[in-house]
């Protein structure tokens, strides 16, 4: 028995049909992709790897390296795939803290990474089919493909380090179990199927794109066009041959800035879901206008996998992440004490089920405060639930501004200030203050060629925000910082503007 292997990749065995398509036309089928995952397994296998151990991967996004996914399960092995933007020392931090068996690189950094290999097996593996991985994978080369390890539910399958935004970042465990049965929630309640064709253009070193998309397509026997990376233009082009996309808010605002996003463009498509940070409520409506498609919002993070979703058939509301996916309890309470909140009232979300990760890597003091005493694990964001059992992320607790001993919730505080004319977008943070201790700043960005006065965005608010949720600087910026995800990184705009009050 190995769970991930027998649902996810054994079906793929023998199969005829494309599961892989490339943007130029080219497919690979079900059963030559798991050929060559079965091969690379193999070669894993020679290359040291036991059931357990870990397999890094500082890969290009490509056919093979997923199939070196495929194959790190059929080893038995932990995935530990790495951003290929990281540096060589935020590498050398990985590979010491996880220890891994074989480190898989692209062959154009092979010279740079070997020297932090450690006792990892280096090997290769470049998007074009190059590397010595891919050499010992090719068919008749090599190692004979490897019969699945034998694997349980509790075993881990996935060892991926979280952004880090505060302190060390820490690796969370996934177990086979928990991988298994959020690609099953998710495939039932969005109605994916073997008639489906995912339009792939995330990143695969993330949950989002490794296995809320991959593990859906695979479990539902659909395929999947394999972007390298997101192109409004390409995904409009792409979209006659696809029935459904997964994206982050950047996707969205980027197809919405593109001409050539209209209802025709979008009409083979049956779903656009987003996640990974939150999705205006604007860029909700404006997308429904242009194309006629409600985007579906779901929530989660990568030692929960999905929390939340809005329903497949039913109310898609803006603005919220939806209910609890099945099977899974989520609750809102006080952040201090942990007990249970009236709905309605902003806290702590929770959550519990088969979904929630076996802990932080080596991290066992991390862990045991990460969760309250009946086993829900405390994720850091803040929220409410509304009279629906709808679920609102209103920020993470680090994000809550205290000012002058007042709560602050920088989305609400966002919220208006997007609604004034001439603002794209905003991101509210807290600035350390001689007086309140924290100020609340707004950082915002002009829409279009609008000329922001910082002065007539603090006026535009009198009378619709509390006078101590109202900005007391307001900073206008091109752009809001981001990462490859699309989350605002609200940490480096407090560090950006640390002094403008005189402390720091
Ligand atoms: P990651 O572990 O990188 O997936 O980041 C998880 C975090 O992203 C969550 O804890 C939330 O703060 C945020 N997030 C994910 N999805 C959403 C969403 N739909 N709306 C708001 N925040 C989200």
């Amino acid at each position: 028995m190995n769970p991930l292997h027998d649902a996810l990749f054994a079906p793929l065995a023998g199969s005829a049909r494309p599961f892989l398509i490339h943007p130029d036309g080219r497919q690979i089928t079900g059963a030559a992709f798991h050929a060559r995952a079965a091969r690379m397994a193999g070669a894993l296998a020679d290359a040291g790897v036991r059931p357990g151990a870990r397999v890094a991967a500082q890969v290009a996004k490509s056919a093979d390296a997923l199939a070196l996914y495929g194959a790190a399960v059929m080893a038995g092995a932990v995935f530990l795939p790495l951003n290929p933007a990281y540096t060589a020392d935020e590498i050398a931090y990985f590979l010491a803290d996880a220890g891994p068996a074989v480190f898989v690189v692209d062959p154009v950094r092979a010279d740079a990474l070997a020297p932090l290999a450690g006792s990892a097996r280096l090997l290769t593996l470049g998007a074009g089919g190059e590397g010595s991985l891919a050499r010992l994978a090719g068919a008749g080369a090599g190692p004979a493909a490897a019969a699945p390890a034998a694997r349980g539910a509790d075993d881990l399958a996935a060892l991926l380090y979280t952004s880090g935004t505060t302190g060390r970042s820490k690796g969370a465990m996934l177990t086979q179990g928990n991988l298994l049965s959020n690609a099953e929630a998710l495939a039932g309640l969005w109605g994916f199927s073997a008639g489906d064709v995912l339009l792939h253009a995330l990143p695969i070193f993330h949950t989002h794109g490794l296995f809320v998309a991959t593990n859906i397509a695979l479990l539902t026997g659909g395929a999947m066009i394999l972007m390298p990376a997101f192109d409004a233009a390409e995904a409009l082009r792409l979209m006659p041959q696809a029935t459904a996309m997964m994206g982050v808010p950047t996707f969205y605002t980027r197809l919405l800035d593109h001409p050539g996003l209209t209802r025709e463009a979008t009409a083979h498509m049956r779903l656009f879901v987003s996640g990974s940070a939150p999705l205006l409520a604007e860029t909700h409506a404006a997308f429904r206008a242009r194309t006629g498609h409600a985007i579906l919002e779901r929530y989660g993070m990568t030692e929960t996998n999905m929390i939340t979703s809005n329903p497949l058939d039913g109310d898609r509301r803006a603005g919220t992440v939806g209910l609890p996916l099945p099977g899974v309890e989520v609750r809102v309470t006080d952040a201090a004490t942990g007990a249970p909140l009236d709905q309605g009232t902003t806290g702590m979300v929770e959550v519990r089920g088969p979904n929630v990760f076996a802990g932080y890597w080596q991290m066992p003091a991390k862990t045991a405060e990460s969760f309250r005493a009946d086993g829900f694990f405390i994720t850091g964001d803040l929220g409410r639930f509304d009279a629906d059992g709808y679920l609102e992320i209103v920020g993470r607790e680090k994000d809550l501004i205290i000012s002058g001993g007042l709560n602050v919730y920088p989305k609400e505080v966002e919220e208006v200030i997007d609604r004034l004319p001439g603002v794209r977008e905003s991101a509210v943070i807290g600035v350390p203050h001689p007086d309140y201790g924290e100020a609340v700043v707004a950082c915002v960005v002009p829409a279009g060629s609008a000329v922001l006065d910082p002065a007539a965005v603090i006026a535009g608010l009198e009378g619709r925000l509390a006078r101590f949720k109202q900005p007391k600087a307001v900073v206008v910026l091109a752009d809001l910082p981001r990462n490859s995800m699309g989350k605002v990184q609200k940490a480096g705009l407090r560090h950006d503007h640390r002094g403008l009050f005189g402390t720091r």
